[in-house]
């Protein structure tokens, strides 16, 4: 039975983080293993979710809408979202706790793989010890972190009482595995308050000799380089006297060329003052004529 109808966490009020374990052997090797696997929890989700009637349905940023997980890691440390943190999950089987169920107030993260058979990676558990301190310092939170089977309780329904498990002496849950439970605080919390690398692809470590061969070889190429703009500048040159040159004739060009306008147009106009002279000429002969 679902302890509320509210799917969003108070992201003020949370206090809690819940590992579990997948118990799929052997867990995912890194994320396209991860990737595939946590389509098929979504898928198992759904199912459960009908069956328990949990309103676990989100509206899925990551795209699953069903998981219960907030976050996945694979062996190779390498990690999925697939909720939401804003999102109350359905996982820590503490529903009656009513208000104060680690549902309500906590993250869920699952490392991939099942620990009652085989060991956590030491990569998984720095990234769930990552995860914790990306998600302690974004929203200011101080968590306790525990293996599910520390967060189930153990519901006596003959006394209606309420137990942990330990109290009733029947674990509830498995989950996160023998091999992982003791590892949750000696390790993934120690890790989350010590930050270390995990997922960084590290440079290749180059010898003193590469290193030297990668230098010469850069240096001869800046060289060649260097060559080149040295012919091309000697080029431009040459180019750039040519076009001097050319600019000098074509210049002297212009000027005979305004010079032969120049006395094309003084011969127009000497033409002109001839035909104009001959014609008075012309006149004054035939005038003169007739008085003869
Ligand atoms: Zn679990």
């Amino acid at each position: 039975m679902a302890a509320s109808n509210s799917i969003l966490l108070n992201l003020k009020t949370v206090k809690f983080c819940t590992i579990h374990h997948s118990a799929v052997t052997p867990g995912a090797r890194n994320i396209d293993e991860l990737t595939a696997r946590a389509r098929s929890y979504d898928q198992y989700h759904k199912v459960k979710a009908d069956k328990y009637s949990f309103p676990t349905k989100t509206k899925g940023e990551y795209g699953y809408s069903y998981i219960s997980y907030h976050f996945m890691i694979a062996r190779d440390g390498s990690w999925l979202q697939t909720q939401d943190e804003k999102y109350a999950r359905y996982h820590a089987s503490d529903n009656d706790r009513g208000e104060n169920s680690h549902n309500l107030h906590g993250i869920a993260i699952l490392i991939d793989g099942n620990f009652e058979t085989e060991m956590p990676t030491d990569a998984q558990l720095k990234t769930a010890g990552n995860i914790i301190r990306m998600l302690e310092k974004k929203y200011k939170w101080n968590l306790n972190v525990e293996g599910h089977s520390k967060t189930a309780l153990y519901y006596d329904k003959v006394n209606k009482v309420m137990y942990y498990p330990e109290k009733a002496g029947q674990a509830y849950t498995q989950c996160p595995g023998k091999h992982l439970l003791p590892l949750v605080k000696s390790k993934i919390v120690k890790y989350a308050n010590n930050p270390s690398p995990v997922g960084v692809v590290k440079p290749k470590n180059e010898t003193c000799k590469e290193k030297l061969e990668n230098k010469e070889a850069q240096i001869s190429s800046m060289i060649e380089q260097i060559k080149n703009l040295n012919n091309r500048v000697v080029t431009l040159k040459r180019q750039n006297e040519v076009l001097v040159s050319n600019k000098t004739v074509n210049e002297g060009r212009i000027d005979d060329l305004r010079k032969q306008l120049s006395k094309c147009r003084e011969g127009q106009k000497n033409l002109k003052e001839n035909q104009v002279r001959k014609r008075v000429e012309s006149i004054l002969k035939g005038i003169l004529s007739k008085f003869r």
